[in-house]
């Protein structure tokens, strides 16, 4: 089946210049937006995560502190940098690099975060202004795709979108963005009975599964929006996401979501520091 590809990282260029311009606007008036990553143990994935989320921010000329913490830090110890974060005026957004270690509690964790200051939105407060539709930050990887679903024009009113995967980072508040957007959701998950059939109806069909190879051709109406989420090693050890690319041809893995993803961050910690120094 024959699909346009949608290049994730040209995408995430054109928003990166517009932001970089904004940041440039807001340092003209002596604010310079802040970020910071808070890394807890050694995951060597999400060490990446956070190397590039630091690269992205220095290219854009935002602030950003990066705290590596040891995998056996404390509650009490983690809390207490958070709470420090929270208080200081010159950092806009705080980052919590997920999954943190067993022993720590990530609800209570992303509680402690200032809501005004919680640019991957996972705060219970800002969960629940996603769900009324009253919301200032959404989560990052959801929104990034609705910029790349807006950058192929397609209109999602009306439209049959289908998500595959019910996480709370992704395929729940993605359900919810794509309901504001007048979609018609239908959320999958490994219970759902039935899946081809129920991809083959989507007009924007949204992997968020995990599974190297999920989405196959015979599981894709043709012309949908095909958008791959997923981050996958292969048998050659090869990145690569949940669609089957031979087969499908969505946005390539690397190159498609997670550019975009890091570009949402931005953006928020950007808002944000409008938002909360202007009006100070
Ligand atoms: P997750 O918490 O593991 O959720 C996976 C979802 O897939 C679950 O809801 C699960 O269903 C569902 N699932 C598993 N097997 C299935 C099957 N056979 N049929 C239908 N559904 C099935 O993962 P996540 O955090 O949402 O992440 C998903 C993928 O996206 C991962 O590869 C992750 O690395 C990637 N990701 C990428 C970015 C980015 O920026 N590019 C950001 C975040 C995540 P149940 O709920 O029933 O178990």
């Amino acid at each position: 089946m024959s699909a346009r590809i949608i290049d994730g990282k040209a995408v995430a260029a054109r928003c990166r210049a517009e932001l970089k311009a904004r940041t440039e606007e807001l340092k003209g008036e002596g604010i310079t937006p802040g970020l910071a990553v808070i890394l807890v143990g050694e995951d060597p994935a999400s060490q990446v995560y956070v190397r590039n989320k630091h690269k992205a921010c220095d290219e854009l000329g935002i602030h950003s502190e990066q705290y590596t913490l040891p995998g056996n830090t404390s509650r009490e110890e983690l809390l207490s940098l958070i709470a420090e974060l929270n208080g200081r005026e010159e950092i806009d957004g705080i980052l919590v690099q997920l999954p943190l270690p067993g022993h720590l509690d990530q609800k209570e964790i992303l509680s402690a975060i200032d809501p005004a200051k919680d640019v991957d939105a996972f705060h219970p407060q800002n969960v629940g202004r996603i769900v009324i539709g009253d919301y200032f930050f959404a989560p990052c990887t959801p929104s990034g795709i609705l910029t790349l679903i807006d950058s192929t024009g397609v209109d999602m009113t009306g439209k049959e979108c289908v998500i595959i995967g019910r996480s709370n980072i992704v395929g729940k508040p993605m359900a919810l963005l794509a309901l504001h957007r007048n979609a018609t959701v239908t959320v999958c998950h490994s219970k759902t009975r039935n899946l081809p059939e129920v991809t083959r109806r989507a007009d924007i069909l949204i992997s968020a599964v995990g599974k190297a190879g999920f989405v196959t051709g015979e599981m894709v109406k043709p012309g949908a929006v095909v958008i791959d989420v997923g981050m996958n090693r292969n048998a050659a050890g090869k990145l690569c996401g949940d669609v089957d690319f031979e087969s499908v041809s969505p946005a390539p893995v690397p190159g498609g979501v997670g550019p975009m993803t890091i570009t949402m961050l931005l953006r928020s910690t950007v808002l944000s520091a409008r938002n909360r120094r202007k009006k100070a």
